[in-house]
């Protein structure tokens, strides 16, 4: 979807009185939407769900990018507490259940906004998985809301492409060799054959972390 296909979609939904919002990790390869977003109506709000286990350097990207972009982000975490995220040996669940504490920890946070709005802008992409490459640009999410999913067709090459000709931040782990990075638990360096998702929940059978996933009406 071009940029004047994505802000047309926008003021639809504006047009039609829906309440709309966004979320994002904060990776390099997400500020390409919110950079759009930010040229669209940079009041949309955008939601990070901070699991408590993320990189301090997400977390000060995160802040540099709200503030050079101009956006409005909110953080949302889970409510329950780390000591009662245990599994029966007492270690932190990531370690033995990450499915379960990518529910807690992810899934969870977001229901509610489900409830709250009528579409969640999402910046998944068709080349990133099997699971999202089946998904289509607006899908049927749980609470009757509606997933809109603007990047589907975007590459890697199309992001590093927008990247350089807008000059956006990177991560500041990029430079470190990381690719795709979520919490530092689940998260390692990619080895040079490696496809980016690889590099997540590596040796753990577990390629997604619930939200494209369990967010998705069936
Ligand atoms: S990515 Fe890992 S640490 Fe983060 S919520 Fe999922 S299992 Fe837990």
């Amino acid at each position: 979807m071009t940029f004047e296909e994505f802000k047309s979609k926008i003021e639809l939904y504006h047009h039609q009185g829906k309440k709309v919002f966004t979320s994002s990790s904060f990776q390099t390869h997400s500020l390409v939407m919110l950079h759009m977003i930010s040229r669209i109506d940079n009041s949309i709000p955008i939601y990070f769900i901070n699991t408590g286990y993320h990189f301090p350097e997400t977390l000060t990207f995160r802040d540099q990018v709200a503030k050079e972009f101009g956006l409005n982000v909110i953080d949302i975490k889970s409510t329950t507490p780390k000591m009662m995220q245990k599994d029966a040996n007492g270690r932190l669940l990531f370690t033995s259940d990450p499915d379960h504490c990518c529910y807690l920890n992810k899934v969870q946070p977001m229901e509610p906004l489900l409830m709250e709005y009528d579409v969640w802008i999402n910046g998944v992409r068709g080349d990133q998985s099997a699971v999202r490459k089946a998904m289509t640009v607006e899908q049927p999410a749980p609470n009757g809301a509606i997933r809109f999913h603007p990047m589907l067709d975007w590459t890697m090459r199309d992001i590093f492409a927008y990247i350089k000709e807008h000059n956006l931040p990177r991560h500041p782990l990029d430079a470190k060799g990381y690719s795709s990075i979520g919490c530092e638990p689940c998260t390692r360096k990619p080895d040079p054959e490696m496809h980016e998702r690889e590099s997540r929940w590596f040796g753990m059978k577990k390629v997604e972390c619930g939200l494209h996933t369990d967010l998705v009406k069936k």
